[in-house]
């Protein structure tokens, strides 16, 4: 799914959050998956091989929250930011394709999340 995309509901669920710098954190917490899509720069196999892998699983969710907390000290920012995270690999599981898995466990397992719900129509 689009990165845009991720980035508008990112900011939507951050709506209730008074400073804007809060606000801000959040919206980039529900882009921050797909920088395991930046191989795409290098060429598609590097792409396909680690997109919806490295950035989309439970660890990169951690992070993100826990970067979002200590960037904003605040812990309503980190669980929105907890919250567009996972919105955005719900988005990709059900967005990017048929058959195009997450593994939400990685690096801890290799189950590869493959909904028989994914749209045919990709993004
Ligand atoms: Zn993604």
């Amino acid at each position: 799914m689009n990165p845009v995309i991720h980035g508008g509901v990112g900011w939507l669920v951050a709506q209730p959050l008074e400073r804007r710098r809060d606000r801000a954190l959040v919206t980039q917490a529900a882009v921050a998956p797909d920088v395991d899509g930046v191989g795409l720069r290098v060429s598609e196999d590097p792409y396909l091989a680690w997109h919806h892998r490295l950035a989309h699983g439970a660890l990169w969710a951690v992070a993100t929250a826990v970067v979002v907390g200590v960037a904003s000290r605040s812990p309503k920012a980190a669980l929105a930011g907890l919250v567009a995270f996972h919105i955005h690999v719900v988005m990709d599981l059900v967005g990017s394709g048929p058959g195009w898995p997450n593994l939400c466990w990685y690096p801890w397992a290799d189950t590869e999340w493959r909904p028989s719900w994914q749209w045919n129509l990709v993004s």
